[in-house]
């Protein structure tokens, strides 16, 4: 084959450094030629980003194939992704589940790291084939030595959630919270701090019903993404609750690579809000879309991300700056005008 190569690398420069440097150096680590010639990889499409280290593993099978190391013509069957140690071991990467989520319908083979080979193996077991280095890649390439296909990493295990059991008394807030589980209403909770509305948020993904496994899917997608994904949570309803100093970033999703946000971290499962009237007004406003659609767009300068956030809203408050108003002992010197711009800023 032919090895026509200049470098125009078509991700940021520093990454590109990076990745450049570490595919060398795990090309030679692992006993192979890196040619002295001038070598263009071609990212294409340009204008996405190429971040995290994903692409060295097919980049360094790139180089191999074109300069005669390994055959070229098996490489069309397979998706390859991973991150290169020096060494040439393979390293994780970051949403290894929604990859293979969204390209699960191409029926190509996925060849990855072997951490992520067992979250993207929750998808599909015949599907993901995982390997230790680019060196066992090879082996698989060359057909010397197979690699073996992923095991989902899954004890059977009981979800556990906290237990509504465990409230004791409160019969008017604990109804509110069956009402609201079975009809999927939101929920706003008001009264002093210290009775318990924390401990009954926490408790209300525990009487919603279990999660299918398409929602456990999709919910496992977006804790991967965000790179925070553990099998021990795997159809657990997840409940979120962001303190009221979160930027709007941190709560909608954003940044110049869009990640998803608490909204979609909480998708198919609980969003709670404390000390409501503490969180940023601008930030409460962006959540009208998901409330109505069960999604975000997060625009950037040149690109969307959509991403899906149906959650449950559960917010909490204080009656009154102080949190007493009403109280027997009469502790609260609150002013009418006060409570009115606490409640409604
Ligand atoms: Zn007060």
């Amino acid at each position: 084959m032919a090895f026509r190569p200049s470098i125009s690398l078509a991700w940021p420069r520093p990454r590109s450094r990076e990745a450049r440097d570490r595919v060398r150096a795990a090309l030679v680590q692992s006993g192979f030629d890196f040619p002295a010639r001038k070598i263009t990889v071609n990212l294409a499409p340009a204008d996405l980003p190429k971040e995290s280290g994903r692409f060295d593993l097919p980049i360094a099978l790139g180089v191999l194939a074109a300069t005669g190391q390994i055959p070229p013509n098996r490489l069309a069957e397979y998706e390859f992704a991973g991150e290169l140690a020096l060494t040439g071991e393979l390293r994780p990467i970051r949403g290894a589940l929604a990859m293979l989520l969204s390209a699960r319908a191409s029926g190509r083979i996925f060849v990855l790291p072997e951490a992520s080979a067992r979250e993207a193996a929750l998808v599909s077991t015949d599907k993901v084939l995982q390997a230790r280095s680019l060196l066992a890649v090879c082996a698989h390439l060359t057909e010397r030595q197979r690699l073996p296909y992923a095991e989902p990493e899954l004890e059977p295990q009981a979800v556990d959630y906290p237990d509504l059991a465990d409230v004791k008394g409160q019969a008017g807030a604990r109804r509110a919270l069956e009402v609201a589980a079975a009809g999927g209403h939101s929920l706003l909770m008001s009264g002093p701090p210290g009775t318990g509305k924390s401990m009954l948020a926490q408790r209300l993904p525990g009487i919603l019903p279990p999660m299918t496994e398409a929602e456990a899917l999709e919910s496992a997608a977006l804790q991967s993404l965000h790179g925070a994904f553990r099998v021990s949570t795997w159809k657990q309803r997840p409940f979120r609750g962001p303190h009221h100093s979160a930027s709007s970033v941190a709560l909608v999703g954003g940044g110049s690579n869009p990640r998803p946000g608490e909204i979609s971290l909480a998708h198919h499962g609980v969003l709670f809000l404390d000390e409501l009237p503490e969180f940023d007004r601008k930030a409460l406003e962006v959540l009208r879309e998901p409330l109505e659609s069960g999604r975000i767009t997060i625009s950037r300068a040149a690109r969307q991300a959509d991403f899906p956030a149906r959650f449950q809203l559960v917010a909490a408050m204080n009656p009154c700056p102080c949190g007493f108003l009403g109280d027997p002992s009469g502790r609260c010197r609150c002013t009418p005008e006060q409570v009115m711009r606490y409640r409604c800023p």
